[in-house]
C-alpha cells in the first residue's frame, strides 16, 4: 500500500511579488499605464515598460549595497516610477517604505528614523515637504524623481539615473514567502505611528482576494483609476492586482479635487475606481454640477472606505448609476470586510438593502471575523457590542520592531479597535470604536496629541478633543476647553499656539469652553459622554 506521505498534493513554490512581474511581462506588456503629470499633461507607458525599468531599479539598488530587510522609503504621488518603486524594490528582498506626505514634517522624521530606512525616493514636487524634515534623519542617498520634467536640482541624485541603460534582467534572489515586502505606518492604533509589516506572500495573496466576482473583481477588463493614495494600505493591493490581472492603470499624480479626477475617469473610461467618503462627495457633486461634461462607463464601480459612508453617498452613486462597493478595510488588514448583498436581499424593498449596503457587511474569503465582548463571542443579534478582531493569510503578524504586541490576541487575531455588532446574516456593522483617533478626510488625527500640547498652553487647565461627525469630512475634531481659574482663553489664541506643532487640517474647527470636563470612574475624560452631548454639532457650511 502506498504511504501517504510519498504523496505529494501539489507542488509548491513560493509566492513572491516575482510572481506578478513575471505574468506581467509574459501576457501584459502591451496593456498600459496613464500617469498624469504635474503640468496636467497625461504620461502613457506600457507594463512591459515597468518591467524592465522595475529590473533596473532593482539591479541598480542591488549594486548600491541594498540588502534583504533593508528599508528604501518612497515619498511619492501616485505615478508610473511609484509603480516601478512598488515591483523593482521588494524583489530585492528590501523592504519598499511608502511615506504618506499628509503627515507633519516631524513624524515624517520620526518614521523615517525609526524605519531606519536607508534610501529615500522623492518626488521633485515633494523636495519642499522633503526639505523640512531632512537635518533630523538620517538617510544614505536619496534619489528625486524629476516627475514635474524639470531636471533633478543640485546636489541631489536623479532617480533617471537607477534606471537608464540597456535592459538588463534582475536575477531573483530565492526569497521564503514570508519575507517582509512592504511597511506602511499607521496611527491606526493609539501611541507613536507604528510601520504594519506585509510578507510577500500577503501581497500576493490579497491581489488574488482583489480579483474575486464578490470583492473588487479587478480583471484584464478592467481600466482602474487608482485614486487611493499609493501611501495609504499599499494603495488598497492594485498596484499588484492591476498587473496581476492584466488591468489598465491609470494614476492621477498630485491632481485629486474632484474635476480633474472626474475628468480622467471619463476620458480613460475607468470601470473601477476607489477612495475615502470625502473624495467620492466630492465627485458626485462635479458629477452632478455638469452630468454631460463627463460620460462614465456603465460597467463603472466604485468601491468606497476607509470611513462609513453616508446613506446619501449611495443613494447619489445609485442616481448616477454607478455600483457602490462598501468596504471596510484597514493598514494592518489590507482588504477586509464588504457588504456586497446576497443575491436573495436583492428582492428586499430598497430601504432594507440601502440599510445592508451600509453595513460594513461580511469577511472576504479566507478572511476571519469575530466580535468578542467581555463574555467572550458576541451573538449575532445586531445589537451586543464587542471588539472586532480578524484573522487570514495577509493581516499583518506584528509592527516593525515588534511593537505593540498586545494589538494581537494571544491566539493570533488581530485587534482592531472598532467595536461593531453583528446580525443573523454574518453582516458586521461597525458602532464605534476605541482608539483615541479622529479620522478625517480618511486621515487620522490624534485626539491625545492635540489634548496634550493643548493642555501645555498656561492657560489652559484641561482639554479634550473629540470626534464629531462632519458632513464632508466625515469628522472633524473639536476641542473641549477648561481654563485655568480667572483666565479668560480664546478660541484665536489656541489655535495659533498649535498651529506650528501640527498640520494645518489637524487643527480643531470649533473650541468650546466649560468650567468641567465629565469623568469616568477610573478618573479619565468621559470621552463618550462627550462625543453623545456633541453629536450634532452645527458646523458652518464649507
Ligand atoms: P486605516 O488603517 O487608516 O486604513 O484605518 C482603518 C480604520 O478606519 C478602521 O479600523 C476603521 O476605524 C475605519 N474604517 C475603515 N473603513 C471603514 C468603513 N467602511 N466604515 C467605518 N469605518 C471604517
Amino acid at each position: 500500500m502506498q504511504m501517504v506521505s510519498e504523496w505529494r498534493a501539489t507542488l509548491t513554490y513560493p509566492l513572491t511579488l516575482s510572481r506578478v512581474l513575471e505574468r506581467m511581462i509574459r501576457y501584459w506588456g502591451h496593456v498600459d499605464v496613464v500617469t498624469r503629470r504635474p503640468d496636467r499633461s497625461l504620461h502613457r507607458t506600457t507594463y512591459a515598460d515597468l518591467y524592465r525599468r522595475a529590473h533596473a531599479l532593482a539591479r541598480a539598488l542591488t549594486r548600491l549595497g541594498i540588502r534583504p530587510g533593508d528599508r528604501v522609503a518612497t515619498l511619492c504621488w501616485n505615478h508610473s516610477m511609484h509603480m516601478e518603486c512598488y515591483l523593482g524594490i521588494p524583489i530585492t528582498g528590501a523592504i519598499l517604505h511608502t511615506l504618506n506626505l499628509r503627515l507633519h514634517p516631524s513624524d515624517l522624521a520620526y518614521i523615517v528614523n525609526h524605519a531606519e530606512d536607508r534610501f529615500l525616493i522623492v518626488d521633485d514636487v515633494l523636495l519642499p515637504l522633503f526639505e523640512q524634515f531632512k537635518q533630523e534623519v538620517r538617510l544614505e542617498r536619496v534619489f528625486v524623481i524629476p516627475f514635474s520634467g524639470e531636471s533633478v536640482p543640485e546636489p541631489y541624485e536623479s532617480y533617471e539615473e537607477l534606471v537608464k541603460g540597456p535592459f538588463e534582467p534582475f536575477p531573483y534572489p530565492d526569497l521564503p514567502e514570508d519575507t517582509p515586502a512592504m511597511m506602511c505606518y499607521t496611527s491606526g492604533t493609539t501611541g507613536r505611528p507604528k510601520g504594519a509589516l506585509y510578507s510577500h506572500r500577503a501581497m500576493v495573496l490579497a491581489a488574488m482576494a482583489t480579483m474575486l466576482a464578490d470583492t473588487f473583481a479587478v480583471s484584464r477588463r478592467d481600466t482602474i483609476l487608482a485614486v487611493v493614495p499609493m501611501f495609504h494600505v499599499a494603495g488598497w493591493v492594485l498596484p499588484f492586482s492591476a498587473p496581476l490581472a492584466g488591468a489598465r492603470l491609470v494614476l492621477p499624480g498630485p491632481h485629486l479635487d474632484p474635476e480633474s479626477v472626474l475628468e480622467l475617469i471619463s476620458s480613460e473610461g475607468a470601470t473601477f475606481s476607489g477612495g475615502v467618503p470625502t473624495v467620492w462627495l466630492g465627485i458626485l457633486d462635479a458629477l452632478e454640477r455638469s452630468p454631460e461634461k463627463y460620460p462614465l462607463r456603465r460597467e463603472l464601480r466604485v468601491a468606497v472606505g476607509g470611513s462609513a459612508p453616508p446613506e446619501s453617498l449611495l443613494r447619489r452613486m445609485k442616481r448616477a448609476g454607478i455600483r457602490l462597493i462598501h468596504g471596510w478595510g484597514m493598514t494592518e488588514v489590507l482588504i477586509g470586510i464588504q457588504s456586497h448583498l446576497k443575491p436573495y436581499m436583492e428582492t428586499w424593498p430598497e430601504e432594507q438593502q440601502v440599510a445592508m449596503q451600509l453595513k460594513q457587511g461580511m469577511p472576504v474569503p479566507l478572511l476571519e471575523a469575530r466580535i468578542v465582548g467581555p463574555e467572550g463571542e458576541v451573538p449575532p443579534d445586531d445589537r451586543t457590542m464587542g471588539e472586532l478582531q480578524v484573522r487570514g493569510p495577509w493581516v499583518a503578524g506584528s509592527y516593525f520592531r515588534g511593537e505593540a504586541p498586545e494589538a494581537w490576541t494571544p491566539d493570533g487575531w488581530f485587534r482592531t479597535g472598532d467595536v461593531a455588532v453583528w446580525d443573523a446574516e454574518g453582516f458586521i456593522k461597525i458602532v464605534d470604536r476605541t482608539k483615541d483617533l479622529i479620522k478625517s478626510g480618511g486621515e487620522w488625527i490624534s485626539s491625545v496629541d492635540l489634548e496634550n500640547a493643548l493642555m501645555t498652553y498656561p492657560k489652559v487647565k484641561e482639554a479634550a478633543v473629540i470626534a464629531v461627525p462632519h458632513p464632508k469630512w466625515m469628522e472633524r475634531p473639536l476641542a473641549v476647553v477648561v481654563p485655568r481659574e480667572g483666565e479668560t482663553v480664546t478660541e484665536e489664541e489656541l489655535r495659533e499656539y498649535l498651529r506650528p506643532k501640527f498640520a494645518k487640517w489637524w487643527l480643531p474647527d470649533a473650541f468650546v469652553f466649560t468650567k468641567e470636563i465629565p469623568k469616568t470612574s477610573t478618573g479619565k475624560l468621559a470621552k463618550l459622554v462627550l462625543r453623545e452631548q456633541f453629536k450634532d454639532w452645527k458646523w458652518p457650511e464649507s
